[in-house]
């Protein structure tokens, strides 16, 4: 029978969910399974990895068996999942030795201080093209290592493996431990020039060599499995933001993508050069393909679509997330308000964990729909600073930039991004881009698709948005909204971004 479909695995924070593609990079079925969060303290975050492969593997049955599509239609899979999320397993029973620990999970915090302190901040940021932070895998895989019997030793035997969630998941597929260069890239162990892991840093954050899987490009055959009835290759393996820019086909210099979810997550496409962050971006491997090896400067923002949920859930403001558009349309302006949504600190390019959120300007001519507008700006002004950072960082003006995630529904807020960054913004037919990344990589590894430019002919426009300010409105604006900005930040909270 011929090979119809690429089943993409797409791994995520809360969900699992699996989706079928057809040669046209439709989504022809799709399965999803939630699974349970574990807080065990406060800023601690964990899953159980026997629940997250459970549900991932029930999602890819169910999608088999409720689309009727047979398993030797299927020409190869594909799995994207929540990057630096940490599980340590033991080799010959496959079992965890502890739950996963989350990327949200703070509790190594203490240790990246220490490391900072101790003046190795330099050292990781030009070898990982990161900072030291809690967010990356690293310092979790010792953490574990700490809190089980005699864990530093067997894992110098060679008794226990360390993965992020792809490389479980294809242990449970395969039996093989692997990861890719993107999902390596997150863990703070990986040079990313040479794509290898890095014996230096392993050393100094007590990691042993012998249980790293083998670090693979991207789109690759990883090995085949026969879980689901028959043998189906799995070809790539990526982290969730490089598989949305590949899904989007940004694939040359200079083409970036913004996801608007909870958070913004803004990529930039650098090429071949892995160029570092003067400004506090991350500079991180897109994917390795065809033998080369592509990088991203990586920019997020913490507080997305979240401030349209507290205006809904704490505030009671709005019914649903959707409303917001109709209640900021309704008013011309935000009336000279600002809302700087801090609550988490801010992101790039500020790295600034003190600041709080602040709403200025108001008058009492200002209303509900001012309100909602100015939290709508607020997402897409932090956007446009990530934006204007990265072209500081590579000297490439963006020309266009392409969005997806659920906020990216919002035309006004997509107006506004257009508007402030004073150029094209592009929201593509396909919103599961993130998913489609994944199944891009495996279907060209496979010769499903031929090439990229097979690719870039399959994305589609839903809608382009073109600014309509000039230049000097988006100067006064902009220079309005970092007025905000500052008074959000309390004294001496490291270095000024350029910007301000
Ligand atoms: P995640 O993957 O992070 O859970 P999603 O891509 O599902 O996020 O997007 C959900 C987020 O987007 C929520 O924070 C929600 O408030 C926001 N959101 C969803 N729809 C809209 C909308 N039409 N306008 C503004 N924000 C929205």
């Amino acid at each position: 029978m011929a090979k119809k479909y690429i089943l993409a695995l797409d791994q995520g924070t809360t969900s699992s969910r699996s989706i079928l593609f057809d040669h046209a990079g439709t989504p022809v079925a799709s399965a999803q399974r939630e699974f349970r969060q574990i807080y065990p303290k406060a800023g601690w975050v964990e899953h159980d990895p026997e629940e997250i492969w459970a549900s991932q593997l029930a999602t890819a049955e169910q999608v088999l068996r409720e689309s009727g599509v047979g398993v030797e239609e299927v020409a190869a899979m594909g799995i994207t999942n929540q990057r630096e999320t940490t599980v340590v397993w033991e080799r010959a029973t496959g079992k965890p030795v502890y739950n996963a620990i989350v990327w949200q999970c703070r509790r190594t915090a203490e240790r990246c201080r220490e490391l900072k302190e101790a003046g190795h901040e330099a050292l990781f940021q030009a070898r990982t093209g990161l900072v030291l932070d809690a967010y990356f895998s690293g310092t979790k895989v010792a953490w574990i290592l700490e809190q089980i019997p005699e864990g530093r030793k067997r894992a110098e035997a060679g008794d226990l493996c360390f993965g992020t969630v792809d490389a479980w998941l294809l242990f449970k597929l395969t039996g093989r431990h692997a990861t890719d260069y993107s999902n390596a890239s997150r863990t703070l162990l990986f040079n990313i020039e040479t794509c290898a892991w890095d014996p230096e840093l392993l050393s100094i954050l007590g990691v042993p060599a012998a249980m790293l899987p083998e670090a693979l490009p991207t789109s690759h055959h990883f090995g085949d499995t026969t879980i689901l009835g028959g043998s189906v290759p799995v070809c790539s393996l990526v982290g969730d933001q490089q598989a949305a820019l590949f899904g989007q086909a940004a694939f040359s210099l200079g083409e970036a993508k913004n996801t608007y979810g909870t958070g913004c997550f803004l990529l930039m496409n650098i090429g071949k050069t892995c160029t570092l962050s003067k400004h506090g971006l991350l500079t991180t491997v897109a994917w390795g393909l065809d033998g080369e090896v592509t990088y991203a400067l990586e920019g997020s923002v913490f507080i997305g679509g979240a401030v349209i949920q507290w205006l809904r859930d704490e505030l009671g403001m709005l019914q649903s997330a959707a409303e917001s558009e109709t209640l900021a349309a309704a008013v011309e302006d935000t009336n000279g308000v600002h809302i700087v949504p801090a609550f988490v600190g801010l992101g790039a390019p500020y790295w600034d964990m003190e600041a709080k959120g602040i709403i200025t300007g108001l008058t009492r001519g200002v209303n509900r729909n001012h309100l909602v507008r100015a939290a709508l700006e607020s997402i897409s002004y932090q956007s446009a600073d990530v934006v204007e950072t990265m072209a500081l960082d590579t000297g490439v003006a963006l020309k266009t930039l392409r969005v997806d995630g659920g906020a990216s529904a919002n035309n006004l807020l997509m107006q506004h991004q257009s508007d402030c960054l004073g150029i094209g913004v592009e929201r593509g037919k396909t919103i599961e881009t993130t998913a489609l990344g994944a199944a891009y990589l495996a279907g060209i590894c496979v010769g499903f698709w031929n090439n990229k430019s097979e690719l870039i002919n399959i994305w589609q426009l839903d809608r382009r948005f073109d600014p309509q300010w000039t230049l000097a409105e988006i100067d006064t604006n902009r220079h309005k909204w970092h007025h905000a900005v500052r008074q959000t930040r309390t004294g001496d909270h490291g270095p000024s971004p350029p910007i301000i």
